[in-house]
């Protein structure tokens, strides 16, 4: 079975982590390593024949359009990381549909292609924004990867579904990737990306991937960032936890990062979102309605399994 793979292409002031400190308007004050970043990545992806989803700033792909081009250029996909990071709650839903409209517009431009994927900053569609899935729906999004189905402080949709689902919204059908979580007895927790996949232990995460893939049949939508793979960048002011997240196991995170490529085989989440439909629908569909109360989900949902026909059973 092959698992996703997928960048968010941001730079290492952008995180909403130190947004005191990098708010937009201080952004071009910061001396930018993300080509080089980058270059580093693509270059490992090279090496492992891999293509992935690179879910993009507008704000960066504005800034440094031939990053883009050559992105889209060696086969990878691009999608879209909202203008300017600002987390989808803390916006208005019009201020939601203008930013959004805007860096999809930006990325199509420089791509030549239509941006189908959409991945909230900082995972920020949470139960108190499901109206965000209806403006994707109306801006012509097919996938949206913004659902972490854990507990969490400033993320996550505890109740949400492990496995992909389609949403149904009064606009349309969108489909959403949640982030990947291995559950036991009920608990979940998160595996196979950003800070996890450098505060776990590696063999944890391999295990976690596999176990997804071999005993529920699911694909794991992997993830990391350009900074990641950055150890000497700047060190920013933060809060401890916030610098524990944003800096712990920066050194070790390239060994770990092409381990999984090298263990996994990896795929753009369009493909899989293709798989997925192209014979017959075969996600279970969810409605609007039905996401918006309470804590989201109702448990009889979110804790089926996959049906036999699920994607990867095969
Ligand atoms: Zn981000």
């Amino acid at each position: 079975m092959k698992n996703t793979i997928t960048v968010d292409l941001e730079d290492y002031y952008q995180v909403s982590a130190f947004n005191d400190a990098g708010a937009p308007t201080n952004w071009s004050s910061f001396s930018s390593r993300i080509e080089n970043n980058t270059a580093k990545l693509l270059s490992i992806f090279d090496e492992h024949s891999s293509k992935a989803t690179f879910f993009t700033l507008g704000w960066v792909a504005e800034k440094f359009p031939k990053l883009i081009r050559e992105i889209a250029d060696r086969g990878h996909e691009i999608a879209c990381h909202s203008y300017n990071h600002r987390s989808v709650f803390s916006l208005s839903p019009e201020e939601f549909r203008e930013d959004t409209r805007k860096a999809k517009r930006i990325l199509e431009d420089l791509a030549g292609v239509p941006v189908f994927g959409y991945r909230a900053p900082s995972f920020s569609i949470k139960t108190n924004s499901p109206w965000a899935f209806e403006i994707l729906t109306e801006l012509d999004f097919k996938y949206d990867s913004s659902v972490f189905p854990i507990r969490h402080a400033n993320y996550g949709w505890p109740l949400a579904p492990r496995f992909p689902f389609s949403i149904k919204t009064p606009s349309g059908a969108i489909t959403e990737f949640p982030m990947p979580t291995v559950q036991w007895r009920g608990a979940r927790a998160p595996i196979g990306g950003g800070a996890y996949l450098r505060l776990l232990p590696y063999w944890f995460t391999r295990w976690g991937i596999r176990h997804m893939n071999d005993s529920e049949g699911l694909a794991a939508c992997l993830y990391l960032h350009p900074w990641e793979l950055d150890w000497e960048q700047p060190r920013q002011s933060g809060s401890p936890s916030a610098r524990l997240r944003h800096y712990f196991g920066l050194k070790g995170a390239e060994l770990k990062f092409r381990r999984l490529l090298a263990d996994f085989e990896v795929q753009p989440m369009i493909v899989l979102w293709h798989e997925l439909y192209r014979d017959s629908p075969r996600v279970p569909q969810m409605l609007l309605s039905e996401l918006g109360s309470g804590n989201g989900l109702k448990e009889s949902n979110n804790t089926r399994k996959p049906s036999a026909e699920f994607p990867g059973k095969s």
